[in-house]
């Protein structure tokens, strides 16, 4: 393999170029029409635009993707997490063109991309689940026979879901019918699939995934895990690894469950294994998501290791040199996503330019990111400007760390989470480790952001009233003094 295409953007696509670059191997971006001056553009050894800026256009069209790949004479396609990343009939695609595509088997991707095949695929192993259905249910009197018998509330949710969407909480029966109907409309609108079945609502978990490494050769391990309960509409925003909950002998339970749940599927590449955790540390096999995730640099902080390179080398056929034993962590990290949206306007996406941009530097700081200042936040695609990550030796260094790093990171021109996360880190919920994926809900006060940037403005004003008063005062002090230049013009 001497040549890669990443067939995505942003700071994904210039993290996976990184390490492309570093094993010496040569890069190929491609490009919408509104990211042409992007740093993923800039950074690769070749570039292609693909198409308009809207991604069914661009990033989602496969078939450009696979020609231009062949055009150029790259020898695989690595997907990055998102458009295309999950997309079983892409993959096998890529495959049947000779192209290698850095990612699992088309097979494995089909059974997981289900939320539904997934479940039928791990039954035969010991693996704890939700209490719910494992098959579609269309029909409203079934629907609510099934949520009687597991008890209200329960939660139905979209078979090919991702992103939080097609997820509907429901507390009593007579709001099946609306739930259902809206469940099933942005299941069709969203995935082309109406498929909705129904599981037990939890109601207080914690969402925590473990990290899966397993090669073509049926080597499979686990890199610990990424604890994700700080959510908003339940999305992440905040990952940490490891969570501060997990003793090692769970962490133990939970890695060998994730290691079965890919051996099911016949697993190779990277994944992710989700579990939902009640108060009692009982989890639950939730999902498997099949590709790089977004918060994998938690764990490349605690284990050393470059993920992206162990992707690379996996799809290459290299056999794993890792046993499960060389792995170890160290210390803790910590990530925020920092998003373009108004923290004080229910998290809405806050599009413009960025007129000031000024990132945090120093020990135990890793910013992923794919913007400049001047640089614009498209419309068209998910507002990530970044990812804050941060390493401690310990929980509550990485936490003191993050704070001071979020401080000094500097972005004008868009509303961003940086002031969301200061809340997050400055909480005494946060910080205790007692907390869920109802943070958002249980604890988060826009008010508090409007106080502390009030508070923050009235000692910036105080400040600038102090600087004014000494400059006046020395001016002055200046204007008192006689000068051999005014004696010059008396005389
Ligand atoms: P998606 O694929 O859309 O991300 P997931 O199944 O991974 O959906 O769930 C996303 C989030 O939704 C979880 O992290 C959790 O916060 C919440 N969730 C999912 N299933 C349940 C459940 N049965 N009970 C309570 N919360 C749930």
């Amino acid at each position: 393999m001497k040549k890669i295409l990443v067939a995505n953007r942003g700071e994904i696509a210039l993290r996976i170029m990184r390490t492309i670059r570093k094993m010496g191997l040569r890069s190929v971006a491609v490009f919408s029409q509104a990211d042409r001056d992007s740093l993923h553009v800039r950074f690769a050894d070749e570039s292609v635009c693909i198409g308009p800026a809207p991604s069914s256009q661009s990033y989602l069209n496969g078939e450009q993707i696979i020609k231009v790949c062949k055009g150029l004479g790259a020898d695989a396609i690595h997907p990055g997490y998102g458009f295309l990343s999950e997309n079983a009939v892409f993959a096998q695609q890529v495959e049947d063109a000779g192209i290698t595509f850095i990612g699992p088997g088309s097979e494995a991707m089909r059974i997981m991309g289900s939320k539904l095949a997934a479940k039928k695929s791990v039954k035969k192993y010991d693996i704890p689940m939700v209490p719910g259905i494992d098959h579609a249910v269309t029909d409203v009197v079934h629907a609510k026979q099934i949520a009687d018998e597991i008890g209200y509330p329960i939660l139905i949710k979209a078979s090919a879901g991702g992103g939080g969407k097609g997820m509907r909480v429901v507390h009593h029966p007579d709001a099946m019918l609306e739930q259902m109907e809206r469940a099933i409309g942005e299941a069709t609108s969203s995935f082309a699939d109406g498929s909705v079945f129904i599981e037990k609502y939890i109601s207080s978990p914690r969402h925590v995934e473990v990290q899966i490494i397993a090669d073509k050769h049926g080597n499979v391990i686990h890199a610990f895990e990424r604890e994700c309960s700080v959510q908003r509409r339940h999305q992440k925003v905040v990952e940490e690894s490891p969570s501060s909950i997990i003793t090692p002998e769970l962490r133990k339970r939970m890695g060998d469950a994730a290691v079965l749940v890919a051996k099911s599927c016949n697993y190779s590449s990277l994944g992710t294994v989700e579990f939902l955790m009640d108060e009692k540390l009982n989890f639950y096999f939730l999902e498997m998501n099949t590709r790089l995730q977004v918060e994998h640099p938690v764990t490349e902080m605690i284990t050393g290791l470059d993920l992206v390179e162990i992707q690379i080398r996996i799809a290459m056929g290299e056999p794993l040199i890792l046993k499960q034993e060389d792995l170890s962590m160290n210390g803790h990290a910590i990530e925020l996503r920092v998003y373009a949206e108004d923290p004080l306007n229910n998290f809405l996406p806050s599009i413009g330019v960025l007129t000031r941009y000024e990132k945090p530097e120093g020990e135990g700081i890793r910013v992923d990111d794919g913007y400049e200042q001047n640089m614009s936040i498209p419309i068209y695609y998910d507002p990530m400007i970044a990812k804050l990550v941060v390493h401690g030796t310990t929980r509550a260094e990485a936490i003191r760390r993050m704070i001071l790093a979020v401080r000094s990171y500097k972005i004008d021109g868009v509303k961003t989470t940086l002031p969301f996360g200061t809340f997050v880190f400055e909480h005494e919920a946060f910080v205790s480790g007692n907390f869920d994926t109802h943070f958002v809900p249980k604890y988060y006060l826009p008010e508090k952001i409007l106080e502390k940037q009030k508070a923050n403005a009235e000692v910036a004003a105080l400040l600038a009233l102090k600087i004014w008063k000494k400059n006046s005062q020395l001016l002055k002090v200046v204007a008192h003094q006689s000068t051999n230049w005014k004696r010059r013009l008396s005389n």
